[in-house]
């Protein structure tokens, strides 16, 4: 999984057709244009992709009989709950087997939820998978997204209206989507931060505003010479830091988990010092408050754990916080890894079958193909030209007559 961050694509399943057509208005439209290695490459992010959100999820079992499951693709479906009705969210399995031909809204992943389907709020519908549910799920919690509507503009995404290229980032609190240009900050760089905790979430978590002096990335201000005299002087009271929060922060850097990856579910939270890291901390809140916040790999494994803390996590309801397993990119690398386990490479499939001739011969020809097919695209590549879809054709054309040519010859070698 290449992204950092949790982000909305359109290339996830149920999203639309990004408009290519457009950058290459100069060129003609009527034809279509492509070229392989870009068909292949983008088979393959798309693939990837699909795993990694789809990878975690059953698709053969209605998760409702798993109870709340950590983490899950989940689905509203508009032909059975539209606006109006009472917000209610299905498995992938459901999505599938009972709402196959519905209109549904993508999710991406939400935590700690019950399949509805066919609970109390489906007036004309009775799941296939699993019809014995509770009437309602009372632990499950709704918001616009299951009305298919982000952000705290309540738009729908892809947005048509929208011709601001901005990507929507989910908060790992109340897990909404959120336009980059609605934060209140300047989001940082995808690849510079992990995890982002939204305004009202920040406010309703006020803690969070003691750690993020030390922990969250710093976001880029625009950069009026206001702004500018104002992180000079937050510089400047950086290095005028007292004693206790020099304690502190080294505290913080110390418990580093040796992980990297952010993956390792393993991973737990150790609090061996007998004081309080918040407490520590909260002598000196410092950040300016009232933006979104965005935080690094591992930064959850460094919120104190001590039985104050703890109890104030669960009475926010964020005690999740400290479960690195909890993490979007800990269920993405789950799902990828469990795919990639178990799917099998038809090419190998088809060798493993095959006589030691057959292989060698069927090797040969790969082999050849794909010297020929390099040498023929680098044509296209040197004179500057794009590669048509007639020339793709035309080029296995050639290269079955000249294999018809040599097999005729019953020359079998490697070239
Ligand atoms: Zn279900
Ligand atoms: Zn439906
Ligand atoms: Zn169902
Ligand atoms: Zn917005
Ligand atoms: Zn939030
Ligand atoms: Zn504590």
């Amino acid at each position: 999984m290449e992204k950092e961050a949790a982000s909305f694509n359109s290339d996830l399943p149920g999203g639309e057709e990004e408009e290519e057509e457009e950058e290459e208005g100069e060129r003609s439209t009527e034809e279509p244009v492509v070229s392989l290695a870009e068909v292949l490459a983008e088979n393959e992010e798309l693939e990837k992709e699909a795993r990694a959100v789809l990878g975690g999820s059953d698709h053969e079992r209605c998760s409702y009989s798993q109870g709340a499951v950590k983490r899950q693709a989940l689905y509203a479906c508009s032909t059975c709950t539209p606006p109006g009705e009472e917000p209610a969210g299905i498995c992938l399995a459901c999505s599938y087997e009972c709402h196959g031909t519905h209109k549904l809204f993508e999710l991406y992943t939400k935590r700690n939820f019950l399949c509805d389907c066919g609970n109390n709020k489906f007036k004309n519908l009775q799941c296939k998978l699993l019809p014995e549910k509770a009437t309602v799920n009372p632990t499950n919690k709704y918001n616009d997204n299951f009305y298919g509507l982000y952000c705290v503009c309540k738009r729908p995404y892809p947005d048509p209206d929208d011709e601001i290229p901005d990507e929507m980032i989910q908060c790992i609190v109340c897990e909404d989507w959120f336009h980059g240009r609605h934060l209140g900050a300047v989001p940082p760089d995808s690849g510079d931060f992990h995890e982002m905790v939204c305004q009202a979430c920040m406010d309703r978590c006020p803690f969070l505003w003691a750690y993020a002096p030390q922990l969250a990335v710093s976001t880029v201000a625009k950069l009026t010479p206001a702004a500018e005299g104002g992180v000079e002087e937050e510089i400047k009271k950086e290095n005028g830091v007292d004693h206790q929060i020099k304690a502190a922060k080294e505290k913080l850097t110390q418990s580093e988990p040796s992980t990297s990856s952010g993956s390792d579910c393993s991973a737990t939270v150790k609090n061996e010092a007998p004081i309080c890291k918040f407490q520590a901390l909260k002598v000196k809140e410092n950040r300016k408050k009232g933006t979104a916040t965005f935080w690094p790999h591992n930064w959850r494994s460094k919120l104190c754990t001590c039985n104050e803390c703890m109890k104030m996590y669960s009475e926010l309801e964020v005690s999740f916080l400290t479960d690195e397993c909890d993490t979007v990119l800990a269920y993405e690398n789950k799902g990828t890894s469990d795919q990639e386990a178990d799917r099998t490479d038809p090419l190998m499939d088809t060798l493993s079958n095959m006589n030691r001739v057959q292989q060698v011969e069927l090797i040969c020809e790969y082999n050849d193909l794909k010297t020929e097919l390099t040498d023929y695209l680098r044509r296209f590549a040197d004179e500057g030209t794009v590669v048509k879809r007639e020339d793709i054709q035309q080029f296995f054309e050639e290269f079955q007559s000249r294999k018809r040519r040599r097999t005729d010859r019953m020359q079998y070698y490697c070239s």
